[in-house]
């Protein structure tokens, strides 16, 4: 029999992305969300957090590599890592391949969404099972608020600002983050589209200059994520990502990539006129000085 199942993702009420499903894999109702992944014909296994897609097996590194990577080669030692959500495991997974990484905290609310992951999509999730990552199932807002490590690097791997994850992109919580950064700490965060939530980004940036000394915003590109072109936000207490970048660093890893690399960490910070003309004072630190 002829099946002709897509899965669409809606975008306020004037857009709709849409792909074509082979399989349903999984489908759940959580106390947070509904979680499903399909098989689509074109993307691989998809994530999807209620009807939002998450991460796809066919552009997830694009993701995964620019929320990583770029905090991690701009810290010149990142030693302690804190992953705030993440669930699908991608970024455990490229925050363990740093070899100067010791320990990755990971604290996701949703058990249901490691669990669907760890079955389903082994590409992305195979790291949540590695003995340097601490997986921790609880709310990333309660978990900066009470404890006492520091973290060198935080990566704030949220979805948008619903639900649970409204109080990331909020004032206290990023004061909680402030605390428990080392003193030359980097927190980097999921940073919407410029094209459909540019008021999202100016409100968290508003947040972040209230609290950090530095804060930029740099963009990536994907194939799933409504505007295609996203963004990442960094916010630093010493380390300027341009200008303190060794990108010889990165050549001495050894590591391999699909879509970071040297010359991107840096042009990212490039954003375009509507977006500077956007944010002007937010983000006048993506300049560099040198
Ligand atoms: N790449 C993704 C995106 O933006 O589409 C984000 C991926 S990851 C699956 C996001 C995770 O953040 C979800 O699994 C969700 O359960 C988790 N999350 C939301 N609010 C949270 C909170 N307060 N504490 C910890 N995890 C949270």
């Amino acid at each position: 029999m002829h099946s002709d199942l897509w899965v669409e993702e809606k975008f306020k009420d004037f857009l709709g992305l849409r792909f074509k499903v082979e399989k349903i894999l999984f489908s759940g109702q959580s106390e947070f969300q509904t979680v499903d992944i399909v098989e689509t014909k074109g993307h691989g296994k998809m994530l999807l957090n209620d009807g939002l897609i998450m991460v796809t097996e066919r552009d997830e590194f694009a993701y995964h590599d620019m929320i990583t990577h770029l905090p991690l080669f701009t810290h010149p030692a990142p030693k302690n890592v804190l992953i705030i959500g993440g669930g699908d495991g991608g970024t455990a997974r490229e925050v363990i391949r740093h070899s100067n990484v010791e320990k990755c905290t990971m604290v996701e609310i949703d058990a249901m969404v490691v669990n669907a992951c760890k079955q389903y999509i082994p590409q992305t999730s195979l790291a949540l099972n590695d003995k340097k990552v601490n997986l921790i199932i609880g709310d990333g807002v309660k978990f900066v608020k009470e404890t006492s490590e520091k973290f060198d690097v935080i990566i704030v791997d949220s979805t948008d600002p619903i639900g649970p994850a409204q109080p990331l992109f909020g004032e206290e919580f990023y004061q909680d983050v402030y605390n428990c950064l080392s003193d030359d700490g980097i927190v980097v965060s999921q940073g919407e589209s410029s094209w459909y939530a540019i008021d999202i980004q100016k409100s968290l940036l508003e947040v972040l200059n209230r609290i950090f000394p530095k804060c930029f915003l740099y963009n990536f590109s994907n194939l799933t994520y409504p505007g295609g072109l996203w963004c990442f936000t960094l916010a630093s207490k010493k380390y300027h990502p341009i200008d303190d970048f060794d990108k010889q660093r990165v050549k001495a890893s050894e590591l391999s990539f699909n879509y970071y690399n040297a010359a991107l960490h840096t042009s990212s910070f490039a954003l375009p006129s509507f977006v500077i003309n956007e944010l002007k004072s937010l983000i006048e630190n993506n300049n560099s000085k040198m």
